[in-house]
């Protein structure tokens, strides 16, 4: 078989997975015309970065489901507000870590980072995945079922602050593990405080988009977005009710340890 006359859901949907991302480097790098089959979608630029697809290469390990959902999702125009799948595999890991049963995710998209939270927790636990856009949901939806952990995320068709506020009125103040905060910028720090009272102590808020592709840097010069990220990311700074740490992968990504 020709390597340059098959879909990108072939080549990622039945080669080995090795052999497949070698073959999608190299042709990434003999044929510019394939610069779109970008293995590993990624805001890390790894398409244009040998050395950060060498890092995917070596270190993801994508369940199928996730494959599958995440290939669904490149066929959204809006697919750049993914998740980076480096990024979701890092916070499935630190879930698992900290014996998380209980997380909340702001922000679902198509689910991807759900599913991968779903995937992390034990059978009994419960992802509160908060979205105001059903038809971005119900993408992921069905592979939230293949993957058989659809009952493990509890999904919430309203404004998030609506929810988290739900949650603290049902009694669930520091019963949570984990929280991903993903969503609408200049709700950041409102996302954040409510997400502290829910978490508990030990538990992990992590926080995307914090470099905000380097707008940060200039932040007088950004748009509201970027100034409200900017807000957040120097009051976390000085947060002593958090340990903290900024990452660099994706688009940026802070981790504040509930003390
Ligand atoms: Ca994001």
């Amino acid at each position: 078989m020709s390597q340059f006359n098959v879909s990108k859901e072939a080549w990622v949907g039945t080669a080995t997975l090795g052999v497949v991302l070698a073959a999608g480097y190299y042709i990434g790098k003999r044929r510019s015309t394939f610069s779109s089959m970008d293995i590993f979608k990624s805001h890390s630029g790894a398409k244009d970065n040998p050395l950060m697809q060498y890092v995917l290469n070596h270190s993801m390990r994508e369940h199928p489901a996730l494959k599958k959902l995440r290939l669904k999702t490149l066929e959204d125009p809006w697919n750049f507000i993914m998740v980076a799948c480096e990024e979701a595999q890092l916070m499935a890991n630190l879930a698992k870590l900290i014996q998380a049963k209980k997380a909340i995710e702001i922000g679902v998209y198509t689910g991807y980072n759900a599913l991968s939270l779903a995937l992390a927790l034990p059978e009994d636990g419960r992802v509160v995945a908060c979205d105001v856009n059903e038809n971005y949901t119900n993408t992921g939806k069905p592979f939230w079922k293949e993957a058989g952990v659809e009952h493990k995320i509890d999904l919430r068709i309203q404004p998030a602050l609506k929810t988290l506020d739900d949650l603290l009125a049902a009694g669930e103040a520091e019963t949570f593990d984990f929280v991903f905060i993903d969503a609408d910028k200049q709700n950041y720090d409102n996302y954040y405080e409510k997400s502290l009272q829910l978490v508990r102590k030990g538990g992990i808020i992590a926080i995307d988009n914090v470099l905000w592709s380097g707008k940060v840097v200039n932040p007088a010069e950004g748009d509201l977005d970027t100034q409200s990220i900017d807000k957040l990311n120097k009051k976390l700074h000085r947060d002593v009710r958090v340990n903290l740490s900024m990452l660099t992968v994706g688009d940026g990504l802070t981790l504040a340890f509930k003390l």
